[in-house]
């Protein structure tokens, strides 16, 4: 059965939100200075690449990201290709049918922009789209660009509703190449105590 890998490179090339920490990757030990073995230390923003949002990532006291529900990062998921639009907005949802206790993967022009580049106008949902997901039974979102609010939101509407109805956050996935349809997901973010997000590896299994 085909799998899919949906996660982005991280490297000090990763692309990553304006102001955010790139990738850095440091080897601490090295054979060729004849230590014993290869070490290395990396820092970056949790947010850089794909990742998983936590509820803690908008308000203090919500819960880390080493609390999400691990039966929807591993659920049943509907990958669909939208047509390029700078937000989702209801009436590009509005032919998804079923998606109660489901994730909604959206495939949009971002899944074809490099791993190194950063493209403010990124697709992105309405508040309205965001609530009617919610509405919807929607347990995930996942979309392959920075962010599902845009980059000029001072609010962080699509994310407070998603919150709101307790949808999981997936972002900076790359869905080129994979047909769109039911799959099983598996994304599993690093088990950082209390963060407001975290790394993880995505894949779909059909
Ligand atoms: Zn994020």
């Amino acid at each position: 059965m085909p799998l899919y890998d949906l996660t982005r490179p991280l490297s000090p090339r990763t692309a990553v939100y304006p102001g955010d920490t790139p990738v850095s990757i440091t080897p601490t030990s090295q054979l060729r200075n004849g230590d014993m073995c290869n070490v290395s230390s990396i820092a970056m923003s949790v947010h850089a690449g794909t990742h998983i949002d936590a509820p803690s990532h908008y308000s203090d006291d919500a819960p880390g990201v080493d609390a999400l529900d691990l039966s929807v990062l591993t659920g049943p998921v509907c990958v669909v290709t939208l047509p390029a639009s700078p937000a989702i907005d209801i009436a590009a949802l509005s032919h998804i049918a079923n998606l109660s206790g489901k994730g909604l993967l959206v495939h949009t022009r971002g899944s074809d922009t490099p791993d190194d580049v950063f493209d403010p106008g990124y697709v992105c949902f309405t508040a309205a789209a965001a609530e009617w997901l919610g509405s919807q039974g929607a347990r995930l979102v996942g979309i392959d660009t920075p962010s599902v609010d845009p980059a000029d939101s001072t609010n962080l509407s699509a994310h407070l509703a998603f919150l709101r109805y307790g949808i999981i956050i997936v972002e900076n996935l790359c869905l080129r190449g994979v047909p769109d349809g039911d799959y099983r997901l598996m994304a599993l973010p690093l088990k950082i105590v209390n963060c407001d997000a975290a790394p993880a590896r995505v894949l779909l299994e059909s």
